[in-house]
């Protein structure tokens, strides 16, 4: 017999779940976990071996590897921001009906090559090795020797330090042309685009004056994939999505995705205007996920490894000892010290998120001008100290006794969108709901061997491990 160790449980039908701070799950029937808590379970007991060695027996723990198991699944924690979001123009020449940047018309939005030269060699003041530079918009094509001149001086300066720097493009790719083509090829920037779905409910969402944005999606997914190169893509979930969770997951089959992203619709900039018309519960959007991650394990196995990211995510945190530093699902989150987004004008946010409150007239994320600070000041600045704290899950009273805590991250942005307040209303807030419900899904699904055989295969570095190409264009 040994005391617990500290844990937190979540009792699911007749089945308890229990987790701990060194990131082990395990399932226990109800007779077992009431001998497990009281600290009468027999060491006879089959499951008390395996509670000994992950850490939840008080007496019987492992501390050098429990630590350094501990120190794997936070490597965040030593990191800088390794994501530099640029907004190179807020002009955009179409009307998505869900649009979180609130997109503008005219070149008065777009960021000067002096911001951008400024911004650059902030980028390059962080001490981390390895540094993703991510155009954003409006639509980035918008204002392209931009981004050229970015990638350019990203990639001279980058030389000079011997930072890895990896440079990615996100566009709705229907300002691209031949020339820009060869050129974003020719300097390596990834270019990422949405698509949600087959070509009408794709067209219903993602408007274009004068044309179908779904043609001109996929004749550069053909482009990409005729040159070798596996297409990386945003999926935005309206009501209209609902109930195509089959057809929205075939399209990304088709079209040779090798991942899906089933994400859900924030009430940010004309998403909240509209919000009665594309909007949903969050038990909605519950049924259409569980759905669509059937057919997605159902094609995973007709064939080729064809991952969800968000379940990839949790899966990796909970099967593995990594932490896959999703900057939305990590404690505390990425903002300000994980990732920074610098407006068109110089302004700098947290996160990309805090610079389309700036769009909705908030500037509750604003830290301050690329003028007057770098990733330093950014990092120390009282905004972000308040945002750590908002998003460290031990400090939510709702999360810090969630069995999910090993894996799950708030959002202080979202919380204060929909509250008022930074600290989460978990388990009642819309984002926890969404998360939880995604979280029991794939932990019942892990304990059938037939879906834990699919879901395993997911796991962060597991892609590589088996040599699949595909991994290369994973995004988490
Ligand atoms: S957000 Fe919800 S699911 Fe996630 S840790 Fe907090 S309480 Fe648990
Ligand atoms: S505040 Fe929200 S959107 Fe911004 S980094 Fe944190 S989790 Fe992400």
């Amino acid at each position: 017999m040994s005391r617990p160790a500290p844990f937190n449980f979540r009792l699911r039908g007749d089945r308890v779940l229990i987790s701990n701070d060194f990131g082990h799950f395990l399932w226990l029937d109800e007779e077992a976990f009431s001998a497990f808590a009281k600290g009468t379970l027999p060491e006879s007991d089959p499951r008390f071996g395996e509670l000994c060695a992950k850490g939840f027996m008080a007496e019987r723990m492992d501390l050098t590897a429990l630590t350094e198991r501990w120190r794997a699944r936070n490597t965040h924690l030593w990191d800088a921001s390794c994501l530099h979001i640029l907004v190179v123009t807020r002009n955009c020449n179409m009307r998505c009906v869900y649009c979180h940047a609130q997109a503008q018309s005219g070149s008065q939005w777009d960021m000067s090559e002096a911001t951008a030269a400024k911004i650059v060699d902030r980028v390059f003041e962080t001490p981390n090795k390895v540094l993703t530079i991510e155009f954003q918009g409006g639509e980035p094509l918008t204002n392209f020797p931009v981004v050229l001149f970015v990638a350019d001086r990203a990639r001279r300066l980058a030389k000079k330090t011997g930072k890895e720097l990896r440079l990615s493009l996100i566009t709705n790719l229907s300002l691209m042309d031949e020339e820009k083509y060869a050129a974003l090829r020719e300097r390596n920037i990834e270019i990422c685009s949405s698509l949600d779905g087959p070509a009408a409910l794709h067209d219903a969402n993602r408007l274009l004056f004068g044309g179908s944005s779904y043609r001109r999606v996929i004749r550069w997914w053909n482009r990409l994939r005729q040159d070798g190169v596996v297409p990386a893509a945003l999926l935005t979930v309206t009501r209209k999505t609902l109930d195509h969770a089959d057809a929205v997951v075939e399209e990304y089959r088709k079209r040779g995705a090798t991942s899906i992203a089933l994400r859900p619709l924030n009430p940010l900039g004309y998403a909240k205007t509209v919000w009665n018309k594309i909007g949903y519960t969050p038990e909605e959007f519950l049924a259409f996920y569980r759905r669509a991650l059937d057919r997605v394990i159902a094609a995973n196995r007709r064939g080729r490894i064809f991952p969800e990211t968000t379940a990839k995510v949790f899966l990796t945190k909970a099967l593995a000892a990594r932490e896959p530093n999703h900057m939305d699902l990590r404690s505390p989150c990425g903002a300000g010290i994980g990732q920074i987004a610098y407006d068109y004008d110089g302004e700098i946010y947290s996160c990309d998120e805090g610079r389309l409150l700036r769009a909705m007239g908030d500037d509750l994320f604003h830290l301050g001008h690329v003028d007057a600070m770098g990733p330093k000041e950014c990092a120390l600045h009282p905004t972000i100290r308040t945002l750590a704290q908002a998003s460290s899950l031990d400090a939510q009273s709702g999360c810090s006794r969630c069995v999910y805590k090993p894996t799950c991250g708030v959002c202080p942005l979202l919380e204060y969108v929909e509250n008022g307040d930074l600290f989460t209303r978990a388990p009642d807030s819309r984002r926890c709901r969404i998360l939880m419900g995604i979280q029991d899904d794939l932990f019942e699904r892990l304990r059938d061997p037939r879906q834990r055989k699919v879901l395993e295969t997911w796991v962060d570095g597991e892609m590589e491990r088996r040599g699949d190409p595909a991994a290369l264009y994973q995004r988490t």
